[in-house]
């Protein structure tokens, strides 16, 4: 008979685990996990109580186990509450966490106080070329407004672009860049102003056309017109209606 501490032995402690099954009234989980956890529960007090406890304070120990392994499961497959009726994925909460996308309006506000607090500690040379760039949209165009030939200003964005993203990114490394900022399509051809296809020419306004995405890092998409896609996609539907 090996004996654990304070005179009880291993037999005692299964038979005290037994016990503490029984009188945990739950009954929920299953068998084995209920009487490991009174198990482990009741040796672990044995070994660490200073005086010798009773049979009914570590049967107490072992059921409180079960009790706290089960509510901990339940809370883990998030059940409404602890009263067993209530089915896995209940929970209110547990349901936000899973299923509803996760709202977070501060991370839009922490990154648009960083950018001006960033652009402040740019020279101020540099940052009137970004403040150019996004006014006007274009380089060359910015280039202009500060007087700058075009090769200068690049070179300035170029400066700029890496003591920005240096901060941005710190106190990592920043990434590297991939692909070129353009702004534009073509620099030698004007933007159109009326689409070619279709039943047009429609207006190539802003709120007639859309870019398709690009999958080139830094590049823009092709600007298409919406009048157009919903020309085509009236013709698809009529096409597809004959065929069926
Ligand atoms: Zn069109």
């Amino acid at each position: 008979m090996t004996t654990i501490a304070h005179g009880y032995t291993m037999r005692d402690l299964d038979q005290l685990s037994k016990i503490a099954c029984r009188q945990d009234r739950s009954l929920a989980s299953d068998a084995d996990t209920r009487y490991n956890a009174a198990w482990s529960a009741i040796a672990e007090h044995l070994c660490a109580a200073e005086e010798p406890p009773t049979p009914h304070d570590l049967i107490t120990v072992g059921w409180q186990a079960i009790y706290r392994e089960v509510r901990e499961m339940r809370h883990m497959f998030g059940h409404r509450d602890k009263d067993g009726t209530n089915e896995v994925a209940s929970s209110q909460r547990y349901r936000q966490y899973w299923t509803l996308l996760p709202e977070r309006p501060e991370e839009g506000i922490v990154e648009r106080i960083a950018v001006g607090q960033i652009l402040t500690t740019i020279p101020d040379l540099y940052r009137e070329a970004v403040v150019a760039l996004a006014v006007h949209g274009d380089y060359q165009a910015a280039a202009n407004s500060l007087g700058l030939k075009y090769v200068t200003f690049t070179a300035r964005m170029s400066v700029a672009r890496k003591q920005f993203r240096a901060q941005w990114f710190a106190p990592e490394t920043a990434p590297p860049m991939k692909g070129t900022d353009r702004r534009i399509g073509s620099r030698s051809k004007p933007l159109a102003t009326h689409c070619k296809g279709g039943r047009g020419p429609h207006e190539m306004t802003p709120e007639n056309t859309y870019r398709r995405p690009n999958p080139k890092p830094g590049r823009r998409g092709e600007r298409v017109c919406r009048a157009c896609e919903a020309e085509r996609s009236k013709v698809r539907v009529a096409e597809r209606r004959k065929a069926a």
